[in-house]
């Protein structure tokens, strides 16, 4: 990748073909690499097969399109005249308009960088750099990513395998699950509580690895630091804190996965590890999911840039690159509002979540108190029941309660592994604050009924 070789930023034309946010990298890697660096040996934690993708020849090309005078004869490039669009327009709720025309509408038309629309990635380079402050001492860079599922399961992929072990939450993410279940890999499980994952059973568990019983220690942790999926829980920035140490004493890498960092209820937004970090440990992924739109599928990793590099070996092999259109829809939006407007529409989306989560604590206050342990989240859109009296909720949810009617997640699902569980994921996200009532009665109901 471009980025690598520190001799190509002081050439003016490779300067000029260079996006903003790829010359900032540079930059960053020139002073991160002056500086006494304590951060981890990267190909350490790649596994094999990450180790053996290799560079496209046709997607390295991409940079030197948009050098002055160059004639294409390279990439296979379908000729545009053939792309029956001549512009792309989505109203607002607001009633403005976002239009893709001319050059922007062909960018993204056509095949573009892998790391993403360079102007997209700049700008959320921006964002990161203005609401995460990361340290600089060490190189990151940002890659856009079909969705942050397509980052995880690209950066699952790039560190395990049958032969390793990787730290999760438990519960954790079922999509999660989904991803790293069929990579084979060792799960060690890490319990949580309302606050989150206990950095002290992390800690007891690494401390005690023996290797010749448990195999390879682990290199990796994977956490949902705010507003859990499936608990809710936010994890402390002490736990932060400590996490941060315990990473660097046990010479872990962490993934941050944080798609509801910007739905928390609280008026300042906790810090993230990736900006408290200052040793190059956290791998941070970001969503559109929650804010904007699921379906135009954006997400953003945000990693040193050696680990980026590898997962952007991935993504040459696999998407080439996350959907143009999409790309050029989110960064028109985001261009558009700036980052007032950007901050504005944060705080209406959280204000209506608030206000959700208000509604469903009170009717779940009413109806499942003595039946079921609650907390009330202070970000994302989950609660988390613990079903009193109960072994699994498997069958209770599965079956009684779409006879009654109401749909909900049992806790089997986030369980790493499987095994029983008593509890329940609720969402609050979409039903009406009457849905949530009744549902809530019937829920209430249910318990009542299946009391031994
Ligand atoms: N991580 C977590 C914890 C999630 O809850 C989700 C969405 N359910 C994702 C990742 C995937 O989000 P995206 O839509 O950005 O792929």
């Amino acid at each position: 990748m471009l980025y690598r070789t520190h001799n190509l930023v002081r050439t003016p034309n490779i300067r000029s073909i260079l996006s903003r946010q790829t010359h900032r990298v540079l930059l960053r890697t020139m002073c991160a690499a002056r500086e006494a660096s304590t951060a981890p040996n990267y190909d350490a934690f790649f596994n094999r097969r990450s180790l053996a993708r290799q560079p496209s020849a046709i997607r390295e090309l991409q940079p030197f399109l948009s050098i002055p005078g160059m004639i294409s004869l390279g990439g296979g490039m379908p000729n545009p005249t053939s792309f029956p669009f001549t512009s792309l327009e989505a109203e607002l709720v607001d009633g403005t308009k976002i239009t893709l025309k001319g050059s922007d509408l062909s960018e993204t038309l056509q095949y573009s960088a892998t790391p993403g629309l360079p102007r997209l990635v700049d700008l959320w380079t921006n964002i990161i750099e203005k609401e995460h402050t990361p340290s600089t001492a060490h190189a990151w860079g940002v890659g856009v990513t079909t969705g942050s599922q397509d980052g995880l399961a690209k950066i699952f992929d790039m560190f395990l395998d049958e032969n390793t072990s990787l730290l999760v939450e438990a519960p954790t993410y079922s999509g999660a699950l989904a991803s790293l279940v069929p990579l084979g890999c060792n799960l060690v499980k890490i319990p949580t509580d309302s606050d989150g994952l206990i950095p002290e059973e992390l800690d007891a568990t690494l401390s005690n690895w023996d290797c010749s019983v448990d195999g390879v220690k682990p290199k990796v942790l994977y956490t949902i630091p705010t507003g859990s999926n499936p608990t809710g829980a936010t994890l402390s920035l002490e736990r932060r804190n400590t996490l941060l140490k315990l990473a660097t004493k046990h010479d872990l890498l962490i993934i941050e996965d944080d798609p509801y960092y910007y739905l928390q209820f609280s008026e300042k937004r906790i810090s993230s590890m990736f900006s408290m970090c200052s040793d190059g440990r956290v791998l941070r992924c970001d969503s559109i999911s929650k804010l904007i739109s699921s379906g135009l599928r954006i997400g953003f990793v945000s990693a040193p840039t050696p680990i980026l590099h590898r997962i952007m070996l991935h993504q040459q092999s696999s998407t080439l690159h996350t959907c143009g259109v999409s790309q050029g829809l989110v960064y028109a939006l985001l261009n558009k509002w700036g980052p007032d407007g950007f901050e504005e529409h944060v705080q209406k989306v959280t204000a209506m979540y608030a206000k959700r989560r208000d509604d469903f604590m009170a009717s779940a206050k009413k109806h499942i108190t003595g039946k079921a342990e609650f907390h009330a989240p202070a970000a994302g859109m989950f609660v988390w029941f613990k079903l009193l009296g109960v072994e699994d909720s498997t069958d209770i949810i599965k079956e009684k309660a779409v006879e009654k009617l109401v749909l909900m997640v049992p806790g089997k699902a986030f369980t790493p592994g499987g095994g029983p569980s008593p509890y329940v994921r609720a969402t609050f996200s979409t039903a009406s604050k009457e849905d949530m009532e009744e549902a809530m009665r019937r829920f209430g109901e249910l318990l009542d009924e299946i009391k031994p």
